[in-house]
């Protein structure tokens, strides 16, 4: 990974953690606070449900007692006591009971038979055992029961908060029995005071309703007695809208955090690393022979200096490069200068021997004269035949042809070579392993040379013991590789820097050419020619060239 990502990243880091780790307890500790919140605020709404439950039921009460204690029941209580059912007629009760604001009142008398009521006048003359029951319970509070009402869909016993006062008369005792529906009016009251969805239940059953919660919602029950319970439903859709407004403001940070700091990171990594890039492409292309690779970027500090001595250091290095180079080449032609002026005075001396002898067995007149000039004239033509290779190899050497390149299969082109071995010399094996489709640009004769040269010397440094040549052919996607393995002796150490140097040889008559020809090849191709193995165990030569594409049918034609 290249170093500005990582200081990118690293930034990156550096601000998103902090958020990573402070977001999730700040969410909890968020929901905790929320939810208690919302706890406090339905338990203060219900405490204010029950506080106006039970201010209404303090007015009902008030306003029985007044009703009792009025001059008009006293009235009624007398006129009743001479005759009840013409005192008190079927309205008497409603009247009272809407003027006192009640919204339950039945009159009766000492048996529990219903003589007036207000809120059902069809039960005048019936008992109403249940209303009736709130006479006999001393509770000064009202107390909560179901008081059947009539309904538009018929009757319905309703919660109603009810006190019951005996209105005495002489030996006369009549009952008021008063108070207030839980009914519809209540729910839609106590659901704006607390401003949740308000149900009055009445065992399972929802005897009237108000108001709405949104969900996702809480409940919670107050129970009025035996009678009846008010449901309230609190909506916790606020709270959880405040939660995600705070996560949503969260994320944003978070988001916008992290962007910023990636762009920060990659402003500053970019300004830190330039120099250092730059740096390393001029170390790169140096690699590549640019000797005198120039890095041109303003940096300061340590870098700064850096940069400035790679400048110095490659601009010297191209001037010492150019000097080694033209003196190396300098020393190799000398060498090669030196070894061929060897090469041809070794042919000289016979030829000198040879016509000294000649000359002075002419002078002494010698009788065999003749047969003496055959043999020297022999020796001479010998040794200038032998002159006329060794000038022939040095020019071929020294003017090599430029290659006529052509797309060639390798391992073709090998197993054409290899087929001037049909009969190897006793004791050799060859064992070839090639790929087929490895193709390269070359020039045939020229690569056929340096194959040739391989399997020669491969095949002489086994000529004494014998044993396995294997001439392998392979791609990389890159390459196109000939390797060429003995198992001869191999190649000592101290030589293998030399081998192909010209001239150098370990043979009895051989030119030390062969090696130095091949690597030259190799080089005007575009390629190289590697030396492997280890000593004792043989030698492994390995042709390197660019690999072309494949043999299509268009290449081959053009061909
Ligand atoms: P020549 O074959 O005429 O000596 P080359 O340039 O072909 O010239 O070889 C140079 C030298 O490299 C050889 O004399 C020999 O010492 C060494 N050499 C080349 N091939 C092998 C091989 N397969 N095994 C051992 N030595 C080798």
């Amino acid at each position: 990974m290249r170093l500005r990502t990582r200081l990118a990243i690293a930034f990156t880091l550096l601000a998103v953690v902090p958020l990573a780790v402070v977001v999730p307890p700040t969410l909890s500790r968020l929901r905790v606070t929320l939810s208690r919140e919302l706890d406090a605020r339905m338990e203060a709404a219900i405490t204010s449900a029950q506080e106006s439950l039970e201010r209404s039921s303090a007015t009902a009460s008030r306003a029985v007692e007044e009703l009792v204690d009025s001059p008009a029941m006293e009235d009624l209580a007398r006129e009743a006591r001479e005759s009840p059912t013409r005192a008190i007629k079927a309205g008497t009760a409603e009247g009272l009971m809407k003027s006192r604001g009640l919204t339950v009142l039945a009159l009766f008398d000492n048996n529990g038979t219903v003589l007036s009521s207000g809120h059902l006048p069809a039960r005048r003359g019936d008992p109403d055992p249940a209303l009736f029951a709130v006479t006999r319970q001393k509770s000064p509070k009202p107390v909560p029961v179901r008081v059947e009402v009539r309904t538009p869909s018929g009757l319905r016993p309703l919660p109603a908060l009810v006190t019951a006062r005996p209105v005495d008369y002489g030996d006369l005792r009549l009952w008021a029995v008063g108070g207030v529906l839980l009914d519809e009016g209540l729910a839609q009251h106590l659901a704006r005071l607390t401003q949740a969805q308000v149900s009055l239940m009445s065992g399972d059953t929802e005897l009237a309703s108000a108001g709405e919660a949104e969900p996702p919602t809480l409940e919670r029950t107050l129970p009025l007695g035996e009678a009846a319970s008010v449901r309230f439903v609190f909506s916790r859709a606020a709270a959880n809208e405040a939660e995600q407004g705070v996560m949503r403001a969260f994320l944003l940070l978070a988001g916008l955090g992290g962007a910023f700091a990636v762009l920060l990171g990659l402003l500053v990594a970019r300004w830190m690393t330039r120099p250092v890039e730059a740096l390393t492409e001029g170390a790169r292309r140096v690699a590549e022979g640019a000797l005198d690779a120039q890095v041109a970027v303003e940096a300061s500090g340590e870098v700064g200096e850096l940069v400035r001595t790679f400048n110095r250091m490659t601009g010297e290095l191209k001037a010492t490069t150019e000097r080694l180079v033209a003196s190396e080449r300098i020393a190799a032609w000398q060498e090669v200068a030196r070894r061929l002026a060897h090469e041809i005075k070794n042919p000289l001396t016979p030829i000198r021997m040879s016509l000294e002898t000649l000359l002075a067995a002419q002078e002494a007149r010698h009788p065999r004269f003749p047969e003496m000039f055959k043999e020297s004239a022999g020796v001479v033509l010998e040794e200038v035949d032998r002159l006329r290779r060794i000038v022939d190899e040095f020019s071929r050497f020294a003017r090599m042809p430029k290659p006529q390149l052509a797309s060639v299969d390798m391992g073709e082109l090998v197993q054409s070579v290899l087929s001037l071995y049909a009969a190897p010399p006793e004791g050799i094996q060859i064992l070839p392993a090639l790929q087929t489709g490895v193709v390269a640009k070359v020039d045939r004769d020229q690569l056929t040379q340096v194959l040739v040269n391989l399997v020669k010397n491969a095949e002489e440094a086994m000529k004494e013991k014998g044993g396995a040549l294997r001439v392998r052919v392979k791609g990389t996607e890159a390459d196109a590789i000939i390797e060429v393995e003995d198992s001869g002796p191999g190649i000592p150490p101290e030589h293998r820097a030399r081998i192909f140097e010209p001239y150098f040889t370990t043979k009895e008559g051989g030119t030390g050419l062969g090696l130095a020809i091949a690597a030259r090849i190799l080089q005007e191709h575009g390629g190289k020619l590697d030396v492997g193995g280890e000593p004792g165990q043989g030698a492994r030569f390995i042709v390197v060239l660019p690999r072309a594409e494949g043999l299509g049918p268009t290449r081959l034609r053009a061909e």
